[in-house]
């Protein structure tokens, strides 16, 4: 692009000579002839170069091919000079002008502007791009935070389901925000700040946004991330905008959502501080602290890593309070399916109990996108309302990710995975303590080639150790089927062998359920390395100790294998029946296992009635 630019510039220079396009260059003999003809009126003189008119116009020869008829010219005095120059001039009464050679050479001046408008073409492009972000550039560092006005916040309460902790703690802040006076004639002080902490998708933001709504008072909301600018000093900027702001339209609440990306320990974490957002945080605390306790403003704010905030944040008088919004349970799922099938036509068939029963793990997030992807499904179906059908298969794409349908799969390794599969929901049927299989498939999806689907009865709140023994056995059933079956191994129980690993040594470390080490936890099982926080913790047991628990989690994944096998093996017959009737269908539901396993026992029983006749 530089070099473009030298070259038009140099072109624009050329053509335009004296300002106007009829001027051309002449030899310097032809300009002496039309001189000594009389023919020139007036000549300006720079340095070597003339430039002149003539009294009438003449044929130009420009560059030998060209002509021109013009009056404008320039030539050149050759180096050797021209004494009698001077002397023919005055004889033919020629005005002469001249000014000093130029000290500039153009090429020179090229050189000096062009970095400067390459600059200035940088900046018009990164202005540009901060008016598309709806940001002007003038206005870096005034605060992003919105003000909505009331009106505008038209959440609340009945939007959030469930949540009703959350919701208790916050009716208290609503109403002091409704009639401050009220309150404090009577000397109550609002809390400052009020920390809401929890899993990403379980309403945080929303229930902010219907608190003020509830509140019906200006919501100044503004994300961490978006205080993260590129120059320091502008998130600090913005913090004290927003507070000044919301102090004069008290009261009112300010909610800083994912409070983490600023709220992160100070000095901590890979590659040294961050200078900005400590910067950013610090003016926060200061803010924070500056408050009057007489002013009606509330600072929410949100995080699902509370770990990993800095403790300045979490002191008394700061976000010293703290709401914890869970994952839903059984029941708060129900109500939050039925807020988000208001706008959505269901066929009779789908009983919204039952999914909220077969969706344990959802977060609201979760549960709302659900039925977003099931009224797609739907849609390609062509079907005016959702069926149950479309949900099963929602769910399976939220669970497990997309149906890969190009995937090549042969007949030999498609035999194994049923097998695989077959061995999963053969051990879960048989063993009393595990959870009832919902489906089994071998349709590939996301990441998983097959999968079995176990839905608890009714959710669990705690495990216990026949039920993990069970799981263990269960999730091993895979991998005991292809030993069982083909007498080899395959890649296609990482995944299985990696819950094992991490379930096996949470029993051991963290439930005291091993048998050498009873009841004595180890601390935690997880290896937590994340940004901000110190890289290694100090382990609190001997080396010694450190092998024994090594031998007790292996013991643990051993045997759980161990129980699969058997399991399978005595079933050997229904097990070559399931992995058939899923070759066959790709799909079963699970009480087909259940069936498969009585027509057996009921067989065995008529054949043992026979041998005792
Ligand atoms: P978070 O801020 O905790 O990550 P959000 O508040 O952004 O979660 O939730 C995302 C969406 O999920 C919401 O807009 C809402 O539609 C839905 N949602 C989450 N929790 C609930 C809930 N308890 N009741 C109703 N909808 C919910
Ligand atoms: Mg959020
Ligand atoms: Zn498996």
């Amino acid at each position: 692009m530089y070099f473009l630019l030298i070259a038009l510039l140099y072109n624009w220079y050329i053509a335009s000579g004296d300002g106007f396009g009829q001027t051309a260059e002449i030899e310097y003999t032809k300009f002496k002839q039309q001189l000594t003809q009389g023919n020139v009126e007036r000549i300006h003189v720079q340095g070597d170069q003339i430039n002149g008119e003539f009294k009438s116009p003449q044929i130009l020869n420009i560059s030998g091919e060209d002509t021109l008829r013009s009056e404008n010219f320039y030539t050149y005095i050759p180096s050797y000079g021209d004494n009698q120059l001077s002397a023919a001039l005055e004889e033919n009464d020629v005005t002469v002008s001249a000014e000093p050679e130029s000290e500039y050479n153009w090429w020179y001046i090229a050189l000096i502007i062009l970095p400067i408008l390459f600059f200035i073409y940088i900046g018009v492009m990164f202005y540009q791009r901060m008016q598309s972000q709806g940001q002007g550039f003038f206005n870096i560092g005034k605060s992003k935070a919105k003000l909505q006005q009331p009106e505008k916040q038209d959440t609340t309460f009945d939007d959030v389901a469930g949540l009703d902790n959350a919701k208790t703690e916050l009716t208290e802040i609503i109403e002091f925000l409704k009639e401050p006076d009220r309150f404090k004639d009577i000397g109550a002080k609002l809390p400052k700040g009020l920390l809401m902490v929890g899993p990403p998708g379980t309403g945080k933001t929303l229930l902010a946004r219907a608190a003020a709504g509830e509140a019906d008072v200006p919501f100044f909301t503004i994300t961490g991330s978006d205080f993260m600018e590129m120059f320091v000093g502008v998130g600090a900027k913005r913090v004290r905008d927003m507070f000044d702001k919301a102090k004069e339209a008290s009261p009112s609440i300010i909610f800083i959502d994912e409070l983490d990306s600023i709220g992160r320990r100070r000095g901590a974490g890979l590659g040294g501080g961050h200078d900005e957002r400590e910067q950013t945080l610090n003016q926060l605390l200061s803010e924070l602290d500056g408050f009057e306790p007489n002013e009606s403003v509330v600072v929410m704010a949100a995080t699902n890593r509370p770990d990993i905030l800095d403790k300045a944040l979490l002191r008394p008088g700061r976000f010293d309070r703290q709401i914890k919004v869970d994952m839903p349970k059984q029941k708060a799922r129900l109500e939050i399916l039925k807020i988000h099938a208001q706008d959505k036509p269901l066929q009779d068939d789908v009983d919204l109990e039952v999914i909220a029963r077969s969706t344990p793990g959802f977060s609201g997030a979760d549960l709302e996108n659900l039925l977003n992807e099931a009224s797609l499904y739907a849609g390609r179906n062509e079907r005016k309302k959702i069926a149950m059908e479309d949900i099963d298969n929602a769910r399976d794409k939220v669970m497990m990710g997309l149906k890969r349908e190009g995937l090549q799969i042969d007949d030999k390794e498609r035999e194994v995975l049923a097998y695989h599969e077959a061995g999963h929901a053969l051990v879960a049927a048989i063993l009393p303590h595990s959870d009832p299989i919902h489906k089994v498939t071998i349709i590939p999806r996301g990441k998983a080639m097959g999968a079995t689907q176990q839905l608890p009865e009714k959710e669990k709140y705690l495990y216990n150790r026949e039920y993990l023994l069970d799981r263990l056995a269960v999730i091993m059933g895979g991998r005991a089927a292809e030993d069982l079956i083909f007498e080899t191994s395959t890649s296609g129980a990482q995944d299985d062998l990696k819950q094992v690993a991490k379930l096996s040594r949470k029993m051991v470390l963290e439930w005291g359920m091993s048998e050498k080490y009873k009841h004595i936890s180890f601390g935690s099982a997880e290896e937590e390395v994340f940004l901000g926080r110190d890289m290694s913790r100090q382990r609190e047991y001997s080396d010694s100790t450190a092998r024994d628990i090594d031998e007790e989690v292996q013991k643990i994944s051993r045997e759980a294998f161990e129980r699969a096998f058997s399991t399978i093996k005595e079933n050997r017959d229904v097990l070559e029946k399931v992995a058939e009737l899923l070759l066959d269908k790709e799909e079963i539901p699970g009480e087909e296992v259940d069936k498969l396993l009585n027509e057996k026992k009921q067989n065995t029983q008529e054949e043992k009635q026979k041998d005792e006749e």
